[in-house]
């Protein structure tokens, strides 16, 4: 809790307020297309969260399609 700064939603397009964060692996290979990142964590908004939750639901069949 020392981190004062907004932090922004590391997907690209999305500029909303990030709630949380993740290893950037994860959410990549999750299939979030994220924008340009210097650090080793994505942020995301509530509602990317959301949409991350229900794609790593489905982690072992993307894994086959390759994304
Ligand atoms: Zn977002």
């Amino acid at each position: 809790m020392v981190d004062k700064s907004v932090k922004i939603c590391s997907v690209r397009g999305c500029d909303k307020e990030a709630e949380r964060t993740f290893p950037l692996k994860k959410v990549e290979s999750a299939g979030l297309d994220l924008d340009e990142m210097s650090s080793r964590k994505a942020s995301l908004c509530k509602e990317h969260y959301k949409e991350f939750k229900k794609l790593t639901k489905q982690e072992r069949v993307l894994e086959s399609i390759g994304r």
